[in-house]
């Protein structure tokens, strides 16, 4: 048995429990077995030597919700509005790396992402190095297999395919989680979509799905018409181009719903273009939500309705997608960034739900024994230094603590990740 205890000055155990000042945290091997404040220390721990972690406040691991690790910093020649040129470039880009580049540049990202406090990420590629690196690393993910597929004809044969391809990976790899990720209404064929739903209501997995993210994608649904631009993406890639049954005007959410596909197994990613009866039909079922703020303002594909979607109480999870639309992996940057362009669309978002957005808030959607400070959770945590005399000022009544380390914690501040109950950064020595 491993058990390690620490004292810090301050501990957020998020899940809407109350910060705890002077705490202890009690590891048993990869899990939290106990915490609370060091004054109420059981006498059974007593006989522990604690490691101080002086200076410091301890959160849970954050988890990313959408990311694609198999991206590195794609700045093409895109300009404002040239959505379809900058895919065009991403995916002919992507496609031509090496093996070992596409090994690379996923082992880049999951240590920018550790280094940034990530802990667990919801990660969607088609390529299997990425998963090779996701299972050489420490970080614990859920991977979406990403699908394409238009063709309604080859719907079955895609759905067979793809699903042999998740049970050939899943037995290669036993630590990782699988499911299935379809990229778009407008790149999965209505069959197809039909039977990953299936799949994932009966296995209780989440497909992961981006959605009502572009203008084009809402053309393209409403009026089952491919712009020019894309007709010719399709050909020089060899594979079908988008057949959409949808009546005219419709919204990606409510093609989605009248596929059947809108479902409690349906993570969507985006939904930035919707209207009020799609927040209405996205609550009824119960889909989970990431937003990934930073990357529709670098494709310049608008702001989702927020104050809306809260209002609604859909679950939102912040999340930064991947490099080819953003300039880092660091979940506090993004929700940092969520913060200040939020207020600028006149909603306040409490600075507390922006650090539950990226750890309990996905734990629960995900279903995750991970992003809380709580017994018997697995030991992901993250830990920031901050000089005294900031603590100091934290502890005066009235402060909110969670703004306050809102705008006071960065990257850099960021001493040690916890995962398992084993200290995977700083490295004593590299093994990665
Ligand atoms: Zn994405």
């Amino acid at each position: 048995m491993n058990a390690q205890l620490f004292y810090v000055d301050l501990l957020l155990p998020m899940s809407h429990k109350e910060p705890l000042w002077d705490a202890y945290l009690f590891v048993v091997n990869d899990r939290i077995a106990e915490f609370g404040k060091q004054s109420e220390l059981p006498l059974s721990l007593k006989s522990h030597s604690p490691k101080k972690l002086t200076d410091s406040v301890i959160l849970p691991g954050f988890i990313n919700s959408h990311v694609h690790l198999s991206y590195d910093n794609n700045y093409s020649s895109i300009c404002d509005g040239q959505q379809i040129d900058w895919i065009e470039d991403l995916v002919e880009r992507s496609r031509k790396f090496s093996p070992e580049k596409k090994l690379q540049v996923a082992k880049e990202n999951i240590q920018s992402c550790i280094k940034a406090g990530t802990t667990f990420v919801v990660e969607n590629t088609p390529f299997d190095e990425t998963v090779e690196a996701l299972n050489y690393s420490e970080i614990n993910s859920l991977v979406g297999i990403e699908v394409f597929g238009n063709d309604p004809l080859k719907s079955d044969e895609n759905f067979e395919y793809f699903l042999a391809k998740l049970e050939r990976l899943q037995s290669l790899h036993p630590k990782l989680s699988f499911t299935l990720s379809p990229h778009s209404p407008y790149n999965v064929s209505d069959r197809l979509l039909q039977r990953i739903i299936d799949f994932s209501q009966k296995e209780g997995k989440k497909a992961l799905i981006h959605l009502a993210e572009t203008d084009f994608e809402s053309d393209i649904i409403k009026t089952g018409e491919v712009p020019e631009g894309l007709k010719s993406f399709y050909k020089n890639l060899g594979v079908s181009e988008p057949s959409i049954n949808s009546q005219k005007g419709m919204s990606s959410v409510e093609y989605m719903h009248s596929i059947g596909c809108l479902s409690h197994n349906l993570h969507a990613t985006h939904l930035v273009k919707i209207r009020e009866r799609d927040l209405a039909l996205l609550s009824l079922v119960g889909t989970s939500v990431s937003l990934c703020l930073r990357s529709n303002a670098f494709l310049a594909n608008g702001f989702p309705p927020l104050a809306k979607m809260l209002e609604k109480e859909l679950p939102v999870s912040f999340a930064t997608d991947g490099l080819s639309s953003n300039y880092d992996l660091s979940l506090l940057e993004e929700i940092k960034y969520a913060w200040f362009i939020a207020k600028s669309h006149g909603v306040n978002l409490k600075a507390e739900y922006l650090f539950e957005s990226i750890t309990s808030v996905p734990a629960k959607m995900f279903c995750l024994d991970r992003g809380a400070i709580e017994n018997n959770r697995k030991a992901d945590f993250i830990c920031y230094k901050i000089p005294q005399s900031l603590l100091k000022s934290l502890k005066t009544p009235k402060v909110c603590i969670y703004q306050f380390l809102l705008s006071n914690l960065s990257d850099e501040k960021l001493n040690e990740v916890w995962i398992d109950g084993k200290k995977i950064f700083p490295r004593v020595s590299s093994t990665f």
